[in-house]
């Protein structure tokens, strides 16, 4: 019998990137895979994006691993280089590090690589977490040009920290500090996440870089991606392993913090923060159990967690049940569990079997 898994669904990845290139159809696509691709697996996601002009990682070894499955595109280093060696091993794969402060400057300056890279700088615009300040490009795009390490020209990067609130001043401040700072330069420029591929037309430059809205999610907490047009590309599932008669007044499980108004049947489902369903979940939590919104009853343990499937209720031991994805927003799951569905998708655990879903193709 099956339990936890994590159904990836190719066609809903290939139709998101396609809205995304229909957002911004003048700028280059970096796939944004940090993270196992947010937990739906990385190399399985750049295989299948052979549109996307380039990918883009949190961590050096997440960029290994892809070159070592055969991905040839560039792969941008998001947070560049922690220290001067990985600036070499940078070099061997030709990843193109991101540049965000006087140490990576001082590194790159006095490497000797095995070739030169292409690096991109990046400029503080209002997020305040890494960055050169705005009056500081000019000075590194001078030591970066003169530099036998960097090849072509420095391209420029920034993030935004509020383009998922429609109406923030703060990213019309951010764009025109964004274009100030580089304007005097020629590179290549990128500034817009998903949220500003959505909804930050003016924001798309050369290069954009979605993550979340290419698996389906919405950037916007209160929204959801098919509210927007994307589909999920990840449905957590699993399976009723017992459904018991329950009696009005008694409790379930650890805490013994829930306890039934009537009587009920209660379902167990394989499915605990052991596979990363978060055990912060509080009890009404939707759940769907045969395409019907139940709630969650009692506190997610290991392995299992438990939801009241009502006194009629006709579910059986080996019903599917669905977590999160088709039919079930992981952002609406977030919403109940007061955290986003970036956090939800991405933890997952290896536990969870990955299963891929295409046309002509399921295994
Ligand atoms: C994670 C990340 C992105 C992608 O953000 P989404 O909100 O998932 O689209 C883009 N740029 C940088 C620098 C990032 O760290």
């Amino acid at each position: 019998m099956l339990t936890a898994r994590a159904e990836i669904d190719l066609n809903a990845l290939q139709h998101n990137f396609a809205k995304m290139k229909q957002c911004c159809p003048k700028s280059k696509i970096i796939a944004v895979v940090k993270g196992n691709a947010y937990g739906h697996d990385a190399i399985l996601v750049a295989k299948t994006l052979s549109g996307a002009d380039a990918f883009a990682v949190a961590r050096i070894e997440e960029a290994v691993a892809l070159r070592q499955a055969g991905i040839t595109r560039p792969i941008v280093l998001l947070e560049g280089c922690f220290c001067a060696e990985d600036l070499v091993i940078a070099a061997q794969y030709q990843f193109q590090p991101v540049i965000h402060h006087a140490g990576q400057l001082a590194d790159i300056l006095a490497a000797t690589l095995p070739q030169p890279v292409r690096v991109w700088l990046k400029v503080d615009t209002g997020m305040h977490r890494l960055g050169v300040f705005p009056e500081q490009v000019a000075h590194y795009v001078a030591q970066l040009s003169h530099c036998a390490n960097v090849s072509g020209d420095v391209g420029f990067v920034s993030h935004f920290y509020r383009a998922d609130e429609l109406s923030a001043p703060t990213t019309h401040e951010q764009l025109a500090c964004f274009i100030q700072a580089t304007a005097p330069h020629p590179g290549e420029k990128s500034l817009s996440n998903s949220a500003g591929v959505l909804y930050w037309s003016d924001a798309h430059f050369d290069w954009v870089r979605p993550g979340i809205a290419l698996y389906g999610i919405s950037p916007r907490g209160d929204s959801s991606g098919i509210a927007e047009g994307l589909q999920p590309v990840m449905t957590l599932k699993s399976t009723l392993i017992s459904v018991r008669e329950h009696k009005a007044g008694e409790s379930i499980g650890y805490g013994g913090n829930w306890i039934a108004d009537r009587d009920t049947r209660i379902g167990v489902i394989a499915m605990g923060y052991g596979d990363g369903y978060p055990r912060t979940a509080p009890n009404g939590t939707p759940v769907l159990v045969n395409g019907r919104k139940v709630a969650l009853a009692g506190r997610v343990s290991m392995d299992m967690m438990t939801v009241d499937l009502g006194p009629e209720s006709q579910d059986q031991a080996g019903d599917e049940v669905i977590l999160w994805g088709k039919g079930l927003p992981a952002e609406e799951v977030a919403r109940h569990i007061g955290t986003i569905a970036y956090e939800l998708v991405i933890k997952i655990t290896n536990r969870v079997r990955r299963q891929i879903i295409s046309a002509g193709h399921n295994e």
